[in-house]
């Protein structure tokens, strides 16, 4: 097996390799470095997780080893979507360039400007930036990128999403056609394919199988839920994730929680922070000198779980996340991939638990399809909350307050107090069952459901006896508002 010392990388790169502790390159790291030190371009079709920042990295610095940089005219420019990762890969320039003499700058949103102008005054050998930021900065005058020998573009097809690919295109046009480009992406969509064809000149291409699909060291867990209300759903997702955290207990050593929308970041966030567990919030909107503490207390191990929207937490590299949460189903079946692989990175295990309620169906199917093969269904979370207030609202609505919840159960239909008609229950019930359950028209079928605070699974002859005792009380009179169908979107 090829090993670092095999790779013909300067003796000092190598060093510094060797004292982190790697001493073989993952299958990336061992086809690329060869290529790139030898002046080609390389297209590398893979995610994070694989080892591919040190697969740029490291040839990079071997590269630039000889030569001085020149006043505002960087060596090499490496292009990052977002500020975490373009960090991430200035870290990684910090620990294998620590021998060199090498001099890098970071340009990213959110920091002054004129720190970074220093810099780039005095002349860096590696310039590290998110693309708006490096064309702020060349628009000010302040830089110029004909001296760029060699570029790369790292999570090209994220870029792709966030709408970078206009600004990448002049970012090529403005360095010289002679540099050397490594250029990676986890996909090659065909607008990537283009670029590639485009701006890279007879590329070794190299492509490592997806990181989800290979590695056996994540285990992956489908929840369905089916909310029993429409205007308690979040609520109810939320209580069912406690759930799970509780249960896991003390597995979970720290944990990436994922959410489709910045918004429901912060408010998930809150509800875990009121619920005394240890929870921070980062996502773009964020004030950037906090998004950065949050992520190292994360890393340092000083805060147990990070509630993160895709973008923040985008090649976010922490070696050691026990388990990674989908709390929202992602609506691309790429972002699935990329979340998991948060855990389970470096041949460690983890586990990766994803919520599904009856409308991510159709994403469900994508992330199976890209996955090729059927996520499996996961043990529902035994709800310990009792979900209180909830239910004397819902009884408030139901115009009896006090009325105990098994007789509102019955009286609402004959199928109501199933364990498919309530999110405490359905996620207690048997997955299978579930999954018929979780669609929408038997949740359109049900009536003012009362939320269960037992947990096991029910058995549906018995609940149907309870529910023929539990009309007692209600009476002959049905009102008109419980018999009302509603509609999950
Ligand atoms: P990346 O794909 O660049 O985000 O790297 C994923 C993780 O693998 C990082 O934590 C790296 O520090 C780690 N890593 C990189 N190269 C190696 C290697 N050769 N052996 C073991 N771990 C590595």
């Amino acid at each position: 097996m090829t090993q670092f010392s095999d790779l013909k990388l300067d003796p000092k790169v190598l060093k510094a390799v060797l004292e982190v502790g790697y001493t073989t390159p993952t299958p990336i790291q061992a086809e690329a470095i060869p290529h790139a030190l030898e002046g080609r371009d390389v297209l590398g079709i893979a995610q994070t997780g694989t080892g591919k920042t040190a697969s740029f990295t490291l040839p990079l610095i071997t590269r630039l080893g000889r030569g001085r940089a020149r006043a505002r005219m960087p060596r090499s420019l490496v292009l990052a979507p977002t500020r975490e990762l373009a960090a991430q890969v200035a870290e990684n320039f910090d620990t294998y360039a620590k021998y060199t003499r090498l001099t890098k700058a970071l340009l990213i949103g959110g920091v002054a400007f004129g720190e970074q102008d220093k810099l780039i005054d005095r002349g860096v050998d590696v310039l590290i930036a998110t693309p708006g930021r490096l064309l702020d900065h060349f628009e000010r005058g302040k830089l110029l990128l004909t001296g760029v020998e060699v570029m790369v573009v790292d999570e090209a097809d994220r870029m792709l999403d966030m709408g970078f690919i206009p600004d990448i295109e002049r970012i090529f046009g403005l360095t010289p056609f002679t540099r050397q480009t490594f250029f990676y992406s986890a996909t090659m969509a065909p607008e990537i394919e283009r670029i590639t064809n485009t701006f890279l000149s007879n590329p070794a291409r190299i492509e490592i199988a997806r990181q989800a699909t290979a590695s056996e060291t994540i285990a992956q867990e489908l929840i369905e839920l089916s909310a029993t209300r429409r205007d308690s759903a979040a609520k109810q997702k939320r209580d069912a994730l406690r759930a799970i955290i509780e249960s896991e207990g003390e597995k979970i050593e720290n944990a990436v929680i994922f959410c489709n929308r910045k918004v429901d970041v912060d408010i998930l966030a809150k509800a875990l922070i009121k619920h005394k567990l240890d929870a921070a919030p980062i996502h773009g909107d964020l004030d950037q000198s906090m998004r950065t503490r949050t992520l190292e207390k994360f890393r340092a191990g000083e805060l147990r779980l990070l509630i993160a929207s895709d973008v923040a937490a985008r090649g976010l590299d922490v070696p050691s996340v026990s388990h990674v949460f989908n709390f929202d189903l992602p609506s691309h079946p790429e972002d699935y991939v990329h979340r998991i692989g948060r855990t389970g990175r470096a041949g460690r295990s983890g586990k990766a638990i994803s919520f599904m309620v009856p409308a991510d169906q159709k994403y469900l199917e994508q992330i199976e399809k890209l996955l090729q093969k059927p996520l499996p269904r996961g043990e529902s979370p035994v709800i310990h909350t009792p979900m209180t207030i909830k239910s004397k609202s819902a009884a408030a609505e139901d115009g009896g307050a006090s009325r105990p919840a098994r007789a509102r159960r019955s009286a609402g239909s004959a199928k109501a107090g199933t364990a498919a008609d309530n999110p405490a229950n359905a996620a207690a019930a048997p997955a299978p069952q579930d999954t018929e359950a979780a669609s929408a028209p038997s949740i359109a079928n049900r009536r003012s459901p009362a939320p269960r605070r037992d947990t096991g699974p029910r058995k549906q002859g018995n609940t149907r006896r309870d529910n023929r005792d539990a009309v007692v009380g209600m009476g002959d009179h049905v009102p008109d508002f419980l018999m009302r169908e509603f509609r999950v979107a």
